[in-house]
């Protein structure tokens, strides 16, 4: 991705543990690499197709006079998401911010903490065996697309599946969607079980235990393992119900392991199901 760089801009702010530092303040140096696609503007000249770095430079220093922290680590993790939501065009940032003089009682130049955050890909399925389904999968699409956070940037249509496993349940309505989002693994799954819980809630109270069904199917072409979560979801080549609808919104999708995009995925799944009948 190209970059525009913004290095060693001033900001007079009030960050730090000491008193002294919230107290009188001192000087800041931030720089911040912006990564963006500059060729539409590189093409046409038009600003208007780039960030403004006049204007990104701007808002730096207003938020980092504007807030105050302890520690500049929450100043640039603050700042960062501050940018990437408010510049449309900007798909990632690296940000450092240094302290000159750190008041640590030794002589050093500066202390600086240095951060990238940018913009990711993730695929979400969806599904519902109890009460309203349709409902339960709009609203957890209402759910995602009221976080700041996320861009819910495709859905697929929902298909009527038969139940998987314990077949004497309901049919299910299963769906995927796309998104983008600026959490990081774990704190998405946190916010699709918070999501979970709402529709559990409703649940609950009119229909019994499980409602919404949320899964992380894919999150760029991360690999994770880790007790609570694995991604790729390792059910997703069984699935019919997960390939049909990604194959409708990202067909040529490569699974990250199986180095298969999801058509591949599910004409093999189609042929091996169709050898068992
Ligand atoms: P279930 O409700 O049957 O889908 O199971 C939910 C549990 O699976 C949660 O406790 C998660 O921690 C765990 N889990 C592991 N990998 C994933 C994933 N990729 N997406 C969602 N949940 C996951």
């Amino acid at each position: 991705m190209d970059r525009i760089t913004i290095e060693n801009l001033q900001v007079y702010a009030h960050h730090g543990v000491l008193p002294e530092e919230t107290v009188l303040g001192q000087r800041f140096l931030v720089t911040a690499v912006l990564e963006l696609e500059t060729r539409p503007a590189g093409r046409t000249d038009d600003l208007e197709l780039s960030v403004n770095y006049a204007v990104v430079s701007e808002k730096i220093t207003a938020f980092l006079q504007k807030n105050t922290f302890r520690l500049i680590e929450s100043a640039a993790e603050q700042l960062a998401e501050y940018l990437l939501l408010e510049f449309p065009l900007l798909h990632g940032i690296t940000l450092t911010i240094k302290k000159p003089w750190a008041p640590v009682g030794l002589p050093l130049d500066t202390v600086s903490v240095s951060i990238s955050r940018q913009w990711h890909t993730a695929y979400v399925a969806l599904g519902s065996n109890m009460g309203d389904k349709e409902s339960y999968l709009n609203e957890a699409v209402a759910f995602l697309q009221n976080e700041k956070t996320i861009r819910v940037q495709k859905v697929s249509d929902y298909l009527v599946t038969k139940p998987y496993g314990v077949l004497d349940q309901d049919d299910f309505l299963n769906g995927c969607l796309q998104l983008q989002t600026l959490l990081i693994p774990q704190e998405l799954l946190e916010l699709l079980q918070r999501a979970e819980q709402a529709a559990n809630r409703q649940r609950l109270r009119h229909w019994g235990p499980r409602t919404l069904d949320l899964d992380i199917l894919f999150y760029d072409d991360q690999i994770v393992w880790e007790p609570n979560l694995v991604i790729p979801h390792p059910e997703i080549p069984k699935r019919t119900f997960v390939l049909e609808p990604m194959v409708q919104i990202a067909p040529y999708f490569v699974h990250p392991i199986l180095r298969k995009t999801m058509r591949e995925l599910l004409e093999t799944l189609s042929a091996k199901n169709t050898d068992n009948q």
